[in-house]
């Protein structure tokens, strides 16, 4: 017999998460009621914690409990280099390597047609308004080397070619597919370093 009840809600919720298949779901469901009440607690605390303080900075959508991120807000960051992302784990990998000094844009996703995502899925609107006076000069693209990521690049550097501003691609010693956060800081640095004109 199925389970049914406050066990069959809890076992559908985390079959909702991302690679959290049924057997998984009840799995973890299983572990979280063998818990202390405690524990499970402080983890549904912590859950709508960061689901209500956590949002998008006002100015490059990277996640941050602040309005405008501490990236953005740092006055030794440099502001003629602006870095465009697919994820907030991105912006966390290129910060590892600590050669990075300018700023960043999270588009949160990738240009996907199969899966339905659209350039107004993006916050392509939010990276153009960023270019508009002038101050970026460089545009560094460091979407994901697969299929998505490079139609995303492409479909970018179209749009900014025409606002005088560079558009490079950091370079690929990454792993075939691989996404930055899968990069060690050595190969991260080096892409940066290699980036050429699209
Ligand atoms: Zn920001």
């Amino acid at each position: 017999m199925p389970f049914v009840g406050p066990i069959a809600t809890l076992i559908e919720e985390l079959n909702r998460l991302p690679g959290i298949g049924p057997k998984s779901a009840q799995r973890l469901a299983l572990h979280l009621l063998n818990r202390p009440a405690e524990d499970v607690r402080r983890l549904a605390q912590a859950l709508v914690a960061a689901r209500e303080e956590v949002r998008r900075c006002s100015v490059c959508a990277d996640l941050t409990d602040r309005d405008v991120c501490h990236i953005c807000s740092d006055p030794r960051r440099d502001a003629s280099l602006l870095c465009v992302v697919e994820s907030p784990k991105d912006v966390v990998a290129l910060e590892k390597v600590r050669q990075y000094r300018g700023r960043y844009h999270v588009l949160h996703g990738a240009i996907s047609p199969l899966e339905g995502v659209g350039p107004e899925d993006l916050t392509i609107r939010e990276l153009l308004r960023r270019l508009e006076d002038g101050t970026v000069k460089e545009l560094i693209i460091a979407t994901d080397p697969d299929v998505e990521g490079e139609a995303t690049a492409l479909y970018l550097a179209r749009l900014v070619h025409p606002m005088g501003v560079r558009v490079t691609r950091i370079a690929r010693g990454l792993p075939e597919g691989g996404d930055l956060d899968y990069a060690d800081e050595l190969t991260i640095a080096r892409a940066l370093e290699g980036r050429r004109e699209i």
